[in-house]
């Protein structure tokens, strides 16, 4: 019988925890680290390995995955909490988290001075394709990776693209995720605004309903919004760590992005108001009239 690679975990989010759960369903030895242990100690009943430390997680591993919220916890995950040089001179680094261009150069680069092998890997998708493993997994690096990584990549998500250069992932999750927070606040904005002129906001949904404009995450948003749901799939706070990546990258690459900048005002008052741990939709408390 061949031994099942192990897969160290580091951050159990509300991305990281589904993804550790469905790698061990599909055959992995997982472990799993996470700053607060308490959410990391909530998948030992699922059969997974809780680590106490990142280089405990990371020792002996074939894949070690990071899922924490920004560059800077990756790099103090990895290189602080010493991760990166408990990982084998065989062993891959998937880096899952959103970080952005800076950043994700900069890991790679330490993944250089070590010579670990890594991949630039973010995902698109929130907690319910997380739990579903329906991911779409962007995935940077050298090709010959691409065979071992594959089937982590299948038990956490439906479907890979991969890009030859390291970084091009990271770069084309901020323009999907460009397009999802564009979206999000227009939703916001269209609720508020059908409220605002009297109207039951259903109206407008059933309005759009299979016309040309009509998308399923219009439904599941404006559904959550009516009913001030706002149970986090994508927090604002991470939204708006995202919309300041995106902002910088346009900015590096000359593109003046007057909608996102809109968004990223209407994300800060968001998480000024206090809403930052609630859904990304809770944009609609930075729209709506106070009442
Ligand atoms: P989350 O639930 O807020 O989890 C964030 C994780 O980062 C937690 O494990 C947190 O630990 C850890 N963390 C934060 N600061 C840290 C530090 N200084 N050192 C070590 N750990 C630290 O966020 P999430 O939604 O799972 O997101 C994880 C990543 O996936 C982010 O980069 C996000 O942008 C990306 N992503 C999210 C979604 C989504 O819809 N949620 C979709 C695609 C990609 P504690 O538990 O101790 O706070």
């Amino acid at each position: 019988m061949t031994t099942q690679p192990t897969i160290a975990v580091l951050g159990t989010g509300i991305m990281g925890a589904p993804v550790a759960r469905n790698l061990q369903r599909a055959g992995f030895t997982v472990r799993a680290w996470n700053r607060s242990l308490d959410k990391a100690q909530a998948l030992a009943s699922d059969g997974i390995t809780v680590a106490d430390t990142p280089a405990d997680a990371a020792k002996g591993a074939d894949f070690v995955m990071t899922v924490l919220i920004d560059g800077e916890a990756v790099e103090q995950t990895m290189v602080d909490s010493g991760a990166l040089q408990a990982m084998g001179e065989d062993a891959i680094w998937l880096q899952c988290s959103t970080v952005g261009i800076e950043a994700i150069e900069h890991l790679a680069d330490l993944a250089k001075q070590q010579d670990i092998a890594f991949v630039d890997a973010p995902v698109i998708g929130t907690k319910k394709p997380a739990e579903d493993g329906t991911l779409t997994v962007l995935a940077a690096g050298n090709r010959e990776l691409e065979a071992q990584c594959q089937p982590v990549f299948e038990a956490i998500g439906s479907r890979t693209i991969w890009l030859d250069n390291i970084g091009d992932a990271s770069k084309l999750k901020l323009v999907v995720n460009s397009w999802v927070l564009a979206v999000s606040a227009a939703i916001a904005e269209a609720i508020a605004l059908a409220e605002g002129l009297g109207f039951d906001p259903q109206l407008f949904l059933d309005t759009v309903k299979g016309s040309a404009t009509d998308n399923p995450f219009l439904h599941a948003k404006g559904q959550a919004t009516i009913k001030r749901d706002f149970a986090p799939a994508f927090p604002a706070d991470g939204a708006y760590k995202d919309i300041k990546l995106i902002l910088a990258a346009a900015q590096a690459a000359g593109i003046e992005q007057d909608l996102m900048t809109a968004v990223q005002q209407k994300l800060e008052r968001t998480v000024q108001q206090g809403h930052g741990k609630e859904d990304m939709a809770a944009m609609y408390h930075a729209t709506a009239k106070p009442q």
